[in-house]
Formats: structure tokens, C-alpha cells, sequence
């Protein structure tokens, strides 16, 4: 899961990491209070769970996917800027009355943030953070995340900062630099300095970049992160080091060794279905951007199953993986958060039963289909755990339904509908 930068960097503060004087403000009047903390120049940054928002625009929400594609069309045209006409997520303002003149917008309830990274619909702002400008010398970029290919923590460091890093890595692989850490070892300030000189930074600035280093690799350990992303930290012009950007990704997977990570979760940044989804206690659930919502289980079977979708030239709208169900009620709900997603033409089921009783799904998929008037075409393969009982169920149900006994050809079946569904409008229209 995601955090805000200013959680993050509350983070990087409690460990010793410089960051600016500065803080969060929803209201005009704490906006008013910072700027007169930590001003009278400030830079204003919209808090989004998104990345790219210097050069990104703020919008109103009828207008996020026009300006999508003009960004991605024409970006010298469209980008957002720091200070000037075009208004992006990263602004600079002296004194109070401009301040607010770009924090406004920022919390107008109609704004979006649209970047390269927030796909059409752009993304609600959470907060203004306000901080002290910096005066900046030069920007770098620092990474931790944990590579799985050597099961270690990999550090990626970069004299070519505050750009995209898969582009400096695209052009200039060499200015990229890569560093594995030994977890039982660590990473001690004295292998940061060594960094930091690779880096080319001044005498000055090696020993509180290595420092730095070193405790932002405690937050990765501390926070049970899974990534740790300074884009840029940089050398003022004082000769020092400070993080101006933090992204921090928290691994869900330890999220229960942190409270759940609530105090760090925002709701308003994830997708509402996956929430409803997590709510109903449905495995695992996650959007995509195709049209055939899949209700399936187990998280290899999901997988199975849309790389055979893909296969025949069709598109999941959905990764949905209801575990282990024994209980109607639990398909049912699968298929509540499907029908509710008014981009799936079509739902694909496909069950293979183990310990899960193939008949009591297929009971839950009739009454489903009952209960919630499902009106798109409904595709069903059943396998394994009392099949035949299953199969029996749904064929006297009289529910309009297709089945295949195998995971390919009922796939086709899937494709057919969905595209048929498609062609519809045309032939008719
Ligand atoms: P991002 O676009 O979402 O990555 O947001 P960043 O926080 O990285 O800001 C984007 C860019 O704005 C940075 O790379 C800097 O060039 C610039 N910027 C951010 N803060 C300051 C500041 O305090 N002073 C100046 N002069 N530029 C800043
Ligand atoms: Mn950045």
C-alpha cells in the first residue's frame, strides 16, 4: 500500500532524514498558519497517491481525461510548471495571499490531479503539503525496494535525480548506480559516504548524505517498506543534503506487525470496488482494464485463467479470487462487486474445486443470478469437487447460462459474449 509524502516524510523526520520545514494543511487557516511557520517562500504540493506531479495539471473532474491525453500527446505544451500559467501539482509562492491563491484549487472538491501516472481519471487531493522552498545545487535520485531475483534489499542511486529513473536507465544506464545490501549486515553510514563520493557530492556533503543513506535504509527495515523513493533529494546551495520528494510503499504483507498500517492507509486514494471487495472479506480482488469480470478460485487459477482470456483475444475486467468457499452468501457477494463495475460485458466463473464444493458455488452462482437480476452473459466452467451435482444444479435452475467443461474452450465462450456485446450497439444501432 501506498502513503502520502507527508507521511512519509513525518517518517524520514522521526529517523533522522533532513526534509523541510513544513506539514500538511486541509484548511485555509492551517494553510495560513505554515506559510506563516515556515515562509514566506513556499512550495505547495497536492497530495496524491500518484507520482509525476510537478509536471502533471490540476483539473476539474470533467476535464481529467481530455487533459490526459493531451499530456501524453504533447507534453511540451501541456506540462505542468512550478510557477507561470500552467498550473501543475508542485507550486512555488512567497507570502501568504499567493499561497493561498494556489492552495485553493488544490482542495476545491471538483479538482483532480491528472500526471502520466494517474490514468484518465486523475486522482482526488487528499492535502496540500506546505513546506520551505529550497534553494537547490543539484538533484539526485535514491531508491531502496527489495529485489527478488537475489532475495536482497537493492539500493539505486543516481547523480542524474528529479527525472523519470526508467529514462535516466533508458539513455544512460552508467549514471545509474546499483547497490545490494546484506540484510543481516545492513547499510551502516560508512557505506553511505561511500555512495555518496560515487555520487560526486562535495566534501561537505558526504558525511550527512551517508548518514542519510543510512537512516532512510532504517526506515525501509523499520516500516517493513517495500519501497523507499527519494526523487529527488538534493545539495542546496548551502552545501548540505535534503529529501524534497519521499515515496514510501508499506508491504501489506506485514501490515498486521503495524496495526493494519491504519494511521497510514487514506481510503480516498484506493479503488472503492477493491474496498468493497477487502469489506466482504473476498480474498483478493483487483481492477483491470478489460471487459470480462472473472470470479474464480485461487490466485494461481486467476491467473490461468486471464492469461487463457488473453490468449483467445479477450480482456479481464477483474482479478477476483474468492479463496475457498463453502457458503453461498460469499459467491454471491463475488458477484455483487462484479455487477456493480459498469465496465464487465461479460463474467467468466471458473471454479475448480478442491476443498471448495463445486455445487454449493454453483447454487450461490443461480441465486446470485436471482437476486441481483444479472443481465450481462454469464460463462461458467465448473471442475473437480462434486461436479456432476454441480453441473446438475445449474442446468435445472433454468438460469440462461454457457458451460464448457474445459478452461479453453469456455474461455472462447467468454470472448464470444464479450464481443458480441460489443458489436451489438453497431449492428443495431
Ligand atoms: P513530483 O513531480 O511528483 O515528483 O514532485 P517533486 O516533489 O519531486 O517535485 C518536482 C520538482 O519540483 C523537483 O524535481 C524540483 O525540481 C522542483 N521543486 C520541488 N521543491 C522545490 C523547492 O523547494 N524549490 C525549488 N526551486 N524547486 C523545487
Ligand atoms: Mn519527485
Amino acid at each position: 500500500m501506498n502513503i502520502h509524502e507527508y507521511q512519509a516524510k513525518q517518517l524520514f523526520k522521526s529517523h533522522g532524514v533532513p526534509v523541510p520545514g513544513g506539514g500538511a494543511a486541509t484548511t485555509e487557516r492551517e494553510a495560513r498558519a505554515l506559510v506563516n511557520e515556515h515562509g514566506p517562500d513556499v512550495v505547495i504540493k497536492a497530495q496524491v497517491h500518484a507520482g509525476g506531479r510537478g509536471k502533471g495539471r490540476i483539473v476539474k473532474r470533467d476535464r481529467t481525461s481530455r487533459m490526459y491525453n493531451d499530456l501524453r500527446r504533447d507534453p511540451e505544451r501541456y506540462e505542468g510548471q512550478i510557477s507561470g500559467r500552467r498550473r501543475g501539482g508542485v507550486r512555488l509562492a512567497s507570502g501568504v495571499e499567493e499561497a493561498l491563491k494556489e492552495f485553493r484549487p488544490l482542495m476545491d472538491k471538483d479538482s483532480r490531479l491528472v500526471s502520466v501516472q494517474t490514468g484518465p481519471d486523475g486522482a482526488p487531493i487528499s492535502a496540500a503539503l506546505i513546506e520551505q522552498q529550497t534553494s537547490i545545487a543539484k538533484e539526485f535520485y535514491f531508491s531502496i525496494q527489495v529485489d527478488g531475483a537475489n532475495g536482497q534489499p537493492l539500493i539505486v542511486a543516481s547523480a542524474e535525480g528529479g527525472q523519470s529513473i526508467e529514462e535516466v536507465n533508458r539513455t544512460n544506464p552508467r549514471a545509474v548506480l546499483r547497490v545490494p545490501v546484506d540484510p543481516v549486515e545492513g547499510f551502516p553510514s560508512f557505506r553511505g559516504r561511500s555512495l555518496a563520493s560515487r555520487l560526486g557530492l562535495p566534501s561537505s556533503a558526504i558525511r550527512p548524505a551517508g548518514e542519510m543513506f543510512a537512516n532512510l535504509y532504517r526506515v525501509f527495515i523499520d516500516m517493513d517498506a517495500s519501497l523507499v523513493e527519494v526523487n529527488p533529494f538534493v545539495l542546496t546551495s548551502e552545501g548540505t543534503v535534503v529529501a524534497i520528494d519521499g515515496k514510501v510503499g508499506l508491504d501489506d504483507n506485514a501490515s498486521y506487525r503495524h496495526g493494519g498500517y491504519e494511521e497510514w492507509r487514506d481510503r480516498s486514494q484506493e479503488n472503492p470496488t477493491e474496498i468493497e471487495a477487502e469489506e466482504a472479506n473476498i480474498g483478493s480482488y483487483i481492477k483491470l482494464d478489460g471487459d470480462i469480470g472473472c470470479v474464480v478460485n485461487g490466485a494461481g487459477l486467476a491467473m490461468a485463467t486471464m492469461d487463457t482470456l488473453k490468449l483467445h483475444g479477450g480482456e479481464p475486467a477483474n482479478f477476483l479470487d474468492i479463496g475457498t468457499v463453502n457458503r453461498k452468501d460469499r459467491v454471491i457477494e463475488a458477484l455483487r462487486i462484479i455487477v456493480n463495475d459498469p465496465d464487465v460485458k461479460t463474467i467468466f466463473i471458473n471454479i475448480f474445486g478442491g476443498l471448495a464444493r463445486v455445487d454449493i458455488v454453483a447454487e450461490g452462482v443461480v441465486d446470485a443470478v436471482k437476486e441481483l437480476n444479472i443481465q450481462q452473459p454469464l460463462v461458467v466452467r465448473l471442475n473437480g469437487s462434486n461436479v456432476e451435482e454441480g453441473r446438475r444444479v445449474l442446468h435445472d435452475s433454468g438460469i440462461a447460462v454457457q458451460t464448457a467443461d474445459e478452461l479453453g474452450d469456455a474461455a472462447e465462450l467468454a470472448v464470444n459474449a464479450a464481443a458480441s456485446g460489443k458489436r451489438r450497439p453497431r449492428s443495431t444501432g
